[in-house]
Protein backbone atom coordinates (compact mmCIF):
# COMPACT_ATOMS: atom_id res chain seq x y z
CA UNK A 1 0.00 0.00 0.00
CA UNK A 2 2.99 2.09 -0.63
CA UNK A 3 1.63 5.02 -2.52
CA UNK A 4 3.52 7.48 -4.80
CA UNK A 5 4.15 10.07 -3.30
CA UNK A 6 5.14 13.53 -5.06
CA UNK A 7 7.37 16.50 -3.34
CA UNK A 8 4.89 18.58 -4.69
CA UNK A 9 1.00 18.94 -3.93
CA UNK A 10 -2.12 20.47 -5.25
CA UNK A 11 -2.12 24.12 -3.79
CA UNK A 12 1.43 24.19 -3.69
CA UNK A 13 3.63 27.17 -4.96
CA UNK A 14 5.85 26.65 -7.62
CA UNK A 15 8.67 27.77 -9.23
CA UNK A 16 9.96 26.24 -12.50
CA UNK A 17 13.71 25.64 -13.16
CA UNK A 18 13.72 24.57 -16.74
CA UNK A 19 12.06 25.14 -19.87
CA UNK A 20 10.19 27.58 -22.14
CA UNK A 21 9.05 28.66 -18.44
CA UNK A 22 12.02 28.91 -16.74
CA UNK A 23 11.81 31.06 -13.55
CA UNK A 24 8.15 31.54 -14.01
CA UNK A 25 6.21 30.77 -10.51
CA UNK A 26 2.51 29.56 -10.47
CA UNK A 27 -0.03 27.15 -7.90
CA UNK A 28 0.03 23.60 -8.37
CA UNK A 29 -3.80 22.99 -9.83
CA UNK A 30 -3.19 19.36 -10.05
CA UNK A 31 -0.40 16.58 -8.53
CA UNK A 32 -0.08 13.86 -10.42
CA UNK A 33 1.83 11.34 -8.98
CA UNK A 34 1.88 8.43 -11.07
CA UNK A 35 3.07 10.38 -14.35
CA UNK A 36 5.29 12.40 -11.68
CA UNK A 37 4.03 15.78 -13.03
CA UNK A 38 2.18 18.33 -12.23
CA UNK A 39 0.32 20.58 -13.06
CA UNK A 40 1.12 24.40 -12.59
CA UNK A 41 -1.00 27.53 -13.54
CA UNK A 42 0.35 29.79 -16.10
CA UNK A 43 2.97 27.36 -17.11
CA UNK A 44 3.33 24.96 -20.29
CA UNK A 45 0.07 26.78 -21.89
CA UNK A 46 -0.46 24.64 -24.86
CA UNK A 47 -3.19 25.75 -27.51
CA UNK A 48 -5.76 22.89 -28.18
CA UNK A 49 -8.03 22.80 -30.66
CA UNK A 50 -11.79 22.59 -28.97
CA UNK A 51 -14.56 20.66 -30.35
CA UNK A 52 -17.74 23.04 -31.20
CA UNK A 53 -20.06 23.09 -28.52
CA UNK A 54 -23.59 24.34 -28.42
CA UNK A 55 -22.32 27.56 -26.64
CA UNK A 56 -18.91 27.93 -29.09
CA UNK A 57 -20.50 26.33 -32.15
CA UNK A 58 -17.92 27.24 -34.14
CA UNK A 59 -15.28 25.67 -31.89
CA UNK A 60 -11.84 27.35 -31.58
CA UNK A 61 -8.22 27.54 -29.89
CA UNK A 62 -8.28 26.80 -26.31
CA UNK A 63 -5.32 27.87 -24.08
CA UNK A 64 -4.67 25.73 -21.32
CA UNK A 65 -1.85 24.29 -19.18
CA UNK A 66 -0.25 20.84 -19.97
CA UNK A 67 1.23 18.90 -16.94
CA UNK A 68 4.86 19.10 -16.26
CA UNK A 69 7.94 16.97 -14.87
CA UNK A 70 7.53 17.32 -11.15
CA UNK A 71 11.66 17.25 -10.95
CA UNK A 72 11.50 20.88 -13.38
CA UNK A 73 9.75 22.55 -10.31
CA UNK A 74 11.12 23.76 -7.01
CA UNK A 75 8.44 24.40 -3.96
CA UNK A 76 8.40 27.58 -2.74
CA UNK A 77 8.39 27.69 0.84
CA UNK A 78 5.06 29.64 2.02
CA UNK A 79 7.25 30.93 5.12
CA UNK A 80 10.08 32.14 3.74
CA UNK A 81 8.95 32.33 -0.18
CA UNK A 82 12.13 31.51 -1.32
CA UNK A 83 12.65 28.29 -3.80
CA UNK A 84 13.56 25.56 -1.59
CA UNK A 85 14.22 21.55 -0.87
CA UNK A 86 12.15 19.88 1.57
CA UNK A 87 12.87 17.89 4.21
CA UNK A 88 10.45 15.09 5.79
CA UNK A 89 9.69 15.35 9.53
CA UNK A 90 7.61 13.01 11.42
CA UNK A 91 5.21 14.28 13.81
CA UNK A 92 4.47 12.73 17.39
CA UNK A 93 1.24 11.67 15.88
CA UNK A 94 2.68 9.70 13.15
CA UNK A 95 1.87 12.16 10.71
CA UNK A 96 4.31 13.20 8.19
CA UNK A 97 5.02 16.79 7.16
CA UNK A 98 7.35 18.14 4.87
CA UNK A 99 9.57 20.92 5.90
CA UNK A 100 11.60 23.63 4.50
CA UNK A 101 15.17 23.39 3.93
CA UNK A 102 16.17 26.51 4.09
CA UNK A 103 14.21 28.16 7.34
CA UNK A 104 13.18 24.62 8.84
CA UNK A 105 9.37 25.82 9.19
CA UNK A 106 6.82 23.40 8.51
CA UNK A 107 5.19 23.36 5.07
CA UNK A 108 2.03 21.38 5.87
CA UNK A 109 0.27 22.65 8.50
ZN1 LIG B 1 11.31 28.35 4.28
Amino acid sequence: MSAIKLHIRKGDKVQVLSGKDKNKKGKVLRALPRENKVLVEGVNIVKKHAKPTQKIPQGGIREMEAPINASNVMLICPSCQQPTRITRRNLADGKRVRGCKNCGELIDK
